[in-house]
């Protein structure tokens, strides 16, 4: 059995798996971040904002206008002498009174809603500012994070085609051995000799286990302790 070209398979299956764990996390960081959102939430919130003092500021404006009308009929009925009761006089004067006093109510609301409209457009303005910012700097890492993907993708095709390489050459009986290992010892069928030691399990091999490793004259030998393969180059 080609012990070095099972090393050179499980080299290629970790970093096939590295591929597809980038890609993943790559994709989990395609959805809008919560600086985004918050900054958006943010901004529309001001607008409705400035919407309703907007509105405020028409029927503040709108009830003006009304008012002036009412006591300009109301006026002319007191200019026209056509009022001659002292009682009825009075009372149309006095709603005369009421109704400019409801006139400079409504038009200090209306000032009131356009100088606060003012101060909330100004705020607008620099939450808008921002916003288009971090929304620039997150389609900055966007376009960054698909490039970084097409090419993890292009990469993960020349692997699945080196492997499929190797695999052929191995064959079947190699491959269900390397397959099997693997799912039993966490993704790892194969470890290198190290400095004497067992490169997945750190254990010290003996000599003799060492040198049939190295010799590689066919079956595989065993790490005692962990079951492993061992590549003894
Ligand atoms: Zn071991």
């Amino acid at each position: 059995m080609d012990i070095a070209k099972l090393y050179e398979l499980q080299k290629l299956d970790a970093n096939m798996l590295k591929v597809r764990r980038r890609v993943a996390q790559i994709r989990q960081q395609q959805g809008e971040p919560d600086d985004l959102k918050a900054a958006r939430a943010v901004a529309a919130a001001t607008q409705a904002e400035q919407e309703q003092l907007r509105a405020a500021e028409l029927s503040a404006e709108l009830t003006s206008q009304q008012l002036a009308r009412r006591i300009q009929d109301a006026e002319q009925r007191l200019m026209s002498g056509e009022v001659r009761n002292p009682k009825e006089l009075e009372s149309l004067q006095s709603s005369v009174e009421s109704l400019k006093r409801q006139r400079t109510g409504a038009e200090e609301a209306a000032l009131a809603a356009f100088q606060r409209g003012e101060e909330v457009a100004a705020r607008l303005a620099r939450e808008q500012a921002l916003l288009a910012e971090v929304e620039r700097t997150w389609q900055a890492e966007q376009e960054n994070l698909t490039q970084e993907e097409n090419k993890l993708k292009r990469i993960y095709a020349q692997l699945k085609q080196q492997r499929q390489l190797i695999v052929d050459r191995l064959g079947a009986p190699a491959i269900e051995l390397y397959t099997q290992l693997g799912t039993r010892k966490a993704g790892v069928a194969v470890a290198a000799v190290k400095n004497g030691t067992c490169g997945a399990c750190n254990v010290s091999l003996p000599t003799g286990v060492i040198s049939s490793a190295r010799a590689d004259e066919g079956d595989p030998v065993y790490c005692p302790s962990c079951g492993r393969i061992l590549y003894g180059a």
